[in-house]
């Protein structure tokens, strides 16, 4: 039954959440003919329109409100607990019994099934492509959100480990292959599972994972959600990105950097020496030359001049090497090689260690 943390209506404390809520219920249950007792939309807002409706279904109701009573309810007002609330409960229809709301939010909504909490935190933890702290975090997250607030959160259909393969295909990002937490398994995309909310006027919407439709009709309401979503991750904890609202990471980007973080787990299970900037050795153990982005080394377009070879393979062998002396297929070999170590790295994604 939907429930309200102090009272509603005339000289009562009026609690922005709980008087959505009421709004929503006078908006949604009609009187005898077949009209809403609230008119306009629910906003959250005390005013004359919530305290007639609140007062037109307190008098339409009398019999049964006094009936319940223990303590007399004020007239215009919804008490906690009180039978004008129970009452108002009881008149919604089977749709739109499982009203609720997050405090200090005005978004009314319904709540999940405990299934699909169970499901989602089940998947997580049953994910071995996820790092052991995090899944655990993640899930915990899950059920927090279940036992607080009634919403069932899930990964999004592109939210587990991203391989690197599947990074380099991303478009939307700048992150290229094992420069994204998605990549190490440390990191998730993870939205609201077939969010039912209620629009003004009292109809049920749903959502999907990003909540678009709620951004389309409030981009602060929508936000509103996403906090309360990361109130209780920081809590665990779980960090989100700025730019990224569905996703959560182990780790607060504060503390680490993505490119210098992939060239320690290079140098780790690579074969060739990294320095940040992506500049190698090409395992030939002299000079260190720029090779590129990740993306240009992931797609084997490494930036080996032959220059660079020539003075790495002088270093090597103490012999003069000039650039005239490289061949093309030994470029495309090095280029091979440096993409190997990046294979190693997506292999070895459990590895990854965040360097500042
Ligand atoms: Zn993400």
């Amino acid at each position: 039954m939907p429930s309200i943390t102090a009272n509603v209506g005339d000289g009562a404390t009026n609690k922005t959440h709980d008087v959505a809520l009421v709004q929503a219920m006078l908006r949604i249950v009609k009187n005898a003919k077949g009209s809403p007792y609230l008119a306009g939309s629910y906003d959250g807002s005390y005013g004359g329109q919530t305290k007639s409706a609140i007062i037109s279904f307190q008098k339409d109701n009398a019999k049964v409100i006094q009936a319940g009573q223990k303590a007399k309810e004020k007239e215009g007002v919804v008490d906690v607990g009180g039978t004008t609330l129970a009452t108002l409960a009881a008149a919604l229809p089977a749709t739109h019994k499982e009203l609720r709301i997050i405090p200090n939010t005005k978004t009314v909504y319904l709540e999940a099934a405990s299934a699909d909490a169970t499901a989602s935190a089940a998947a997580i933890r049953g994910d071995a492509e996820f790092e052991a702290t995090f899944k655990t975090n993640l899930a915990a997250l899950v059920d927090t959100m279940f036992a607080e607030y009634k919403i069932a959160l899930w990964l999004t259909p592109t939210g587990r480990r991203r391989t690197f393969a599947q990074q380099a295909a991303e478009t939307k990002t700048f992150a290229g292959p094992g420069e994204s937490n998605h990549n190490f398994g440390r990191a998730a995309d993870i939205g609201f599972k077939g969010f039912r909310w209620i629009q003004g006027d009292g109809s049920i919407k749903k959502d999907a994972d990003w909540l678009n439709a709620l951004h389309s009709a409030s981009a602060s309401k929508e936000n509103a959600l996403w906090d309360a979503r990361d109130a209780l991750a920081a809590k665990i904890p779980l960090f989100r990105l700025n730019f990224e609202r569905v996703h959560l990471q182990l780790f607060d980007q504060a503390t680490f950097n993505n490119p210098r973080s992939l060239v320690k787990l290079l140098n780790t299970v690579g074969k060739a020496k990294w320095e940040s900037g992506y500049k190698s050795d090409f395992g030939l153990g002299g000079a260190m030359s720029p090779v590129g982005t990740a993306k240009q080394i992931w797609a084997g377009n490494a930036t080996v001049s032959k220059a660079d070879l020539a003075k790495a393979l002088s270093a090597k062998t103490k012999k003069v090497i000039k650039e005239a002396d490289i061949k093309l297929q030994q470029i495309i070999d090095t280029q091979k090689a440096l993409k190997a170590d990046f294979e190693a790295a997506d292999t070895n994604w459990i590895k990854w260690v965040k360097v500042l």
